[in-house]
């Protein structure tokens, strides 16, 4: 399977990888990197003691690659989202290869979310037309969804479901789902905070369960009067998707095995549904494939760089 059938895509796909730095715990072990980055588009993989293989992509990010670097890319497509494109940004990856920090960052070193999210009411204030920006967040889970703005609680009554529903103009509507004007970014940013907390996968709990959930961010935006953009209402989606690693190599049974089927189905089902109306042609998607240098991890990187090159 392809990058481009997972995403049922022909549209504007652009693909970067990024490989991550040795953690400061894994920095004892001495190995021969196998990983190379020769040039800002080129990575060498070396496979045995004179094989290697080579992979294209629009851009590499090299592991001293910085937040700012990567949100280099970033920035043209708020742009483009300003004008009315809709705009889809994955991370995609092994679980522990960086995605969450792409996306996420730290707090002193944020990443691409606060980042963009920056940018875009940046940008708006700088144009001549008024924007109306909406803001939802929600996490697909064993192939079901849930809104990452209701608080979870055990108390409470259960949430009304969400449901995908196609409007009269083929938008896609998540009926149910919190979604919340905002007006600067302060205000996105204390969303995403309480967003983050009720992810059944945060940061606070181990990496094992952020790899079995997609972890979705979407900004509408309107724009009222403005004849030379392209639509009435388009939408910037952020996504920190689910673990890519297969389900042989972590042994999983009974119910991991159930979650681990349920992530890679609802790869092609829940998450398109969801996105069938911001992804093709009308839009502009950048996926962020992540790698480990890590050897051990050799089998991995191959799977995901296999998947991902062939997409550009
Ligand atoms: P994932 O979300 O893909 O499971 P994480 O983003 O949680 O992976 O990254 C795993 C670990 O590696 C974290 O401790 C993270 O801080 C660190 N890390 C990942 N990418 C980088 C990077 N580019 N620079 C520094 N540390 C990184
Ligand atoms: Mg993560």
């Amino acid at each position: 399977q392809t990058l481009n059938d997972f995403l049922d895509l022909k549209g504007n796909i652009r693909v970067f990888c990024r490989v991550r730095p040795l953690l400061p715990e894994e920095s004892c072990r001495i190995s021969p990197p196998s990983l190379l980055t020769p040039d800002s588009t080129r990575l060498l993989l070396r496979v045995g003691d004179r094989r290697s293989k080579q992979y294209n992509f629009d851009k590499v990010f090299h592991p001293q690659s910085t937040q700012e670097e990567v949100f280099s890319e970033i920035e043209p497509v708020i742009k483009s989202a300003l004008d009315g494109y809709n705009v889809c940004i994955f991370a995609y990856g092994q679980t522990g290869t960086g995605k969450t920090y792409s996306m996420e960052g730290s707090r002193s070193n944020p990443g691409i979310v606060i980042r963009g999210i920056q940018a875009l009411f940046q940008q708006a204030l700088e144009s001549n037309h008024t924007f109306q920006f909406n803001f939802s967040m929600l996490e697909i889970y064993m192939g079901g969804l849930r809104d990452l703005l209701v608080p979870r609680s055990s108390k409470q009554r259960k949430p009304p479901a969400l449901s995908i529903q196609m409007n009269s103009n083929g938008g896609v509507e998540i009926e149910n789902l919190v979604s919340v004007e905002v007006h600067n970014f302060e205000q996105v940013k204390t969303l995403y905070n309480l967003g983050k907390r009720s992810r059944s996968t945060g940061a606070t709990k181990s990496n094992l369960n952020s790899s079995r959930s997609h972890c979705l961010i979407c900004i509408s935006i309107a724009c009222a009067g403005a004849p030379e953009r392209r639509k009435g209402v388009n939408k910037i989606w952020m996504i920190d998707l689910g673990g890519s690693e297969r389900l042989l190599k972590t042994q999983a049974t009974g119910r991991r095995l159930e979650e681990g089927k349920a992530i890679n189905l609802s790869l092609n089902s829940k998450l398109t549904q969801v996105l069938r109306d911001s992804l093709g042609f009308d839009s502009k998607t950048l996926m962020f494939v992540h790698v480990s240098p890590k050897e051990e991890d050799l089998c991995e990187t191959i799977c995901s760089l296999g998947f991902a090159a062939r997409a550009g």
